[in-house]
C-alpha cells in the first residue's frame, strides 16, 4: 500500500498526540454530562476507537452510516442515511465523530438531523478539515488537523474502500487517482 503513497501528511505519532489533547479536552468539557459519541461510518472508526480511549469520562457509543451521492472524490451535499442510531439521543448530549469536513455538506445534515432529536446539544469533533473547499459554514467544536486541498487516506479515509488502514494521512500518486 505505501507503494502507493506519494506522500505523508500527518504521521501516526502527531496524530496519536493530538487525539490525546482532544481526548483531555473533551473529558472536561462534558464531566458530569450524559455524553454520547456518534461515529459516522466507515472513515471515522479508527479515530474514535483511538479517541474514546483518551476520553477519561464514562460514555456511549453509537454510529451512523451515510452516503451522500457523487463521485468517489466529490460530495453532492444530498446525504442518505444507510444506517441509523441504535439509541435514543433525546436529552443527551451528543458528539459527532467525523473523519474529515471537506464542503461541510455532510455534516450540515447530521447536526441539523440530530438536533432534531432532541438532543441536549449536538457539537462536532473531526480529524480532519480542508477550508478551501468550504461550501456550508459548519462550527467544528473539535478540530485535529487543517489540511490543504487534497485528496487524504489513511486513518480510517479510504479510496475506493482501500487504504483506511494506513497508520498516517496520505496523499496517493496521481496515477493511482486516474486509473
Ligand atoms: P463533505 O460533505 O464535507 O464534502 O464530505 C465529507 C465526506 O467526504 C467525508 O466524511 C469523507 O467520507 C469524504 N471526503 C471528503 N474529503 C475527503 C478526502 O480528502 N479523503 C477521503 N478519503 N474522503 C474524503
Amino acid at each position: 500500500m505505501l507503494n502507493d503513497v506519494e506522500k505523508c501528511l500527518i504521521s501516526r505519532e502527531q496524530i496519536a498526540e493530538k487525539v490525546a489533547l482532544l481526548g483531555q479536552q473533551i473529558s472536561e468539557d462534558y464531566r458530569g454530562k450524559d455524553l454520547i459519541v456518534v461515529g459516522i461510518l466507515k472513515g471515522a472508526v479508527v479515530f474514535l476507537s483511538d479517541l474514546i480511549r483518551e476520553i477519561s469520562i464514562p460514555l456511549y457509543i453509537d454510529f451512523m452510516a451515510v452516503s451522500s451521492y457523487g463521485s468517489s472524490t466529490e460530495s453532492s451535499g444530498v446525504v442518505r442515511i444507510l444506517n441509523d442510531l441504535d439509541m435514543s439521543i433525546e436529552g443527551m448530549h451528543v458528539l459527532i465523530v467525523e473523519d474529515i469536513v471537506d464542503t461541510g455538506l455532510t455534516l450540515k445534515y447530521l447536526v441539523e438531523n440530530l438536533k432534531n432529536r432532541k438532543a441536549a446539544s449536538v457539537k462536532v469533533c473531526t480529524l480532519l478539515e480542508k477550508p478551501a473547499r468550504r461550501k456550508v459554514k459548519v462550527d467544528l467544536d473539535y478540530n485535529g488537523f487543517v489540511i490543504p486541498d487534497e485528496f487524504a487516506v489513511g486513518y480510517g479515509l479510504d479510496y475506493n474502500n482501500k487504504y483506511r488502514s494506513l497508520p498516517g494521512i496520505y496523499v496517493l500518486k496521481k496515477e493511482i487517482y486516474s486509473s
